[in-house]
């Protein structure tokens, strides 16, 4: 079964895996529990940072939201799909291909930073 939302908690209780996907691309994929309460790709983790759940362990969590919109997809962008609107990104993110990177037991991301830039950052906000 194919289960669509913007709620990934909600995936959470319904589903064993979760892909979150990016203006067409798949950006990041692993377990359910792995991509709840630990995305590493900025969208999952700015998906996950934007909702308010009772799940325990994201209790107490401040909520932020992704500024801007979407890319048009008739002209995508050069570089990563998300670059306008993720607050990690550098000039290189605009201009290079952006690979799937695999990690952990069939967990995969795509992004230009490791996953660990990535936590370090998300532990110092
Ligand atoms: S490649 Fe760059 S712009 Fe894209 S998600 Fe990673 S840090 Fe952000």
């Amino acid at each position: 079964m194919l289960f669509i939302t913007h709620e990934l908690p909600l995936l959470y209780n319904v589903t064993d895996d979760i892909m979150v996907m990016y203006a067409g691309q798949i950006v990041e994929k692993g377990t359910a529990k792995e991509m709840v309460f630990d995305p590493v790709h900025p969208y999952s983790h700015g998906l996950m940072g934007s909702i308010l759940v009772p799940e325990e362990g994201t209790r107490g969590m401040k909520i932020t939201a992704i500024p801007g919109t979407p890319p048009n997809l008739k002209k995508p962008p050069q570089g990563c799909r998300f670059a306008e609107r993720c607050k990690y990104a550098t000039p290189e993110c605009r201009y290079s291909g952006i690979p799937d990177r695999a990690f952990g037991e069939g967990r995969s991301y795509r992004c230009l930073k490791s996953v660990e830039e990535l936590k370090e950052v998300y532990q110092n906000e």
